[in-house]
């Protein structure tokens, strides 16, 4: 069976970018809630307007509306067998356990929570720039208006203002709690640091999940 998995952290504990490399890794499919949302918002349609609301702010769309757009995407019995990683999904207790309604037990081997203490993400997502062209990931230093990879111009995520910045980082702390303990509960949780270089922290994940996924033990190339 292909390696179901949950990843969880703070806003600014790099989830993007190590669901990324790991599902790479993997061979999954990554799945963005967050990113699922950006392109819809991006398309204009109703839904898209309806979302915006709250990404724009910080607030979590509510959960009927997210279960709506996991479903659509989740829905495919192949890309199920083929195994998944779920990225900013669920975030709330009551999505986890739909999750686990439809799904059944199956329906994730492991949840990884990153953990980054939040002085540390405050920081970085004040720092954050994303390119317009290649669209990577940026840490820009003081005054930096480029890409380091491809010189497209960097510019901030539409939410990564401070007041919005704030709002995410107290509601992850305040659903957090409940999901973490729920998901304990459930056997799968299992908290990885991460803090440190990208490299190190992804060496940290893997070994995480291939201690505790049977179907990924052989060594993946
Ligand atoms: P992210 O890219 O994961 O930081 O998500 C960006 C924004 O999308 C969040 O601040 C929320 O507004 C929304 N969002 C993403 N995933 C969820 C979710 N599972 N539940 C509620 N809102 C979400």
């Amino acid at each position: 069976m292909a390696a179901r998995l949950i990843v969880l952290g703070r806003q600014g504990a790099g989830k993007g970018t190590q669901c990324a490399r790991l599902a790479t890794r993997l061979g999954v499919s990554h799945l963005s809630t967050g990113d699922l949302f950006r392109a819809e918002i991006a398309t204009g349609s109703p839904l898209g307007r309806q979302l915006d609301r709250y990404v724009s702010t910080g607030d979590l769309v509510p959960d009927d509306v997210v279960l709506d757009v996991v479903a659509a995407n989740l829905g495919s019995a192949a890309l199920r067998a083929r195994g998944y990683l779920l990225d900013g999904f669920p975030r709330t207790l009551a999505q986890a356990q739909a999750l686990f309604e439809v799904l059944g037990a199956g329906a994730a081997d492991l949840a990884l929570e990153i953990d980054v203490p939040v002085e540390v993400v405050g920081a970085r997502l004040a720092a954050r720039r994303i390119c317009t062209a290649c669209r990577s990931v940026a840490a820009a230093r003081d005054g930096q208006l480029r890409c380091d990879a491809c010189g497209g111009r960097l510019e901030r995520r539409a939410d990564d203002h401070d007041e919005a910045i704030a709002r995410r980082l107290w509601l992850y702390d305040e659903q957090a709690g409940p999901l973490l303990v729920w998901l304990d509960s459930q056997g799968i949780l299992v908290t990885v640091d991460g803090v440190g270089r990208p490299d190190a922290v992804h060496d940290r994940i893997y070994a995480a999940v291939a201690q505790r996924v049977p179907a990924i033990r052989a060594p993946v190339t």
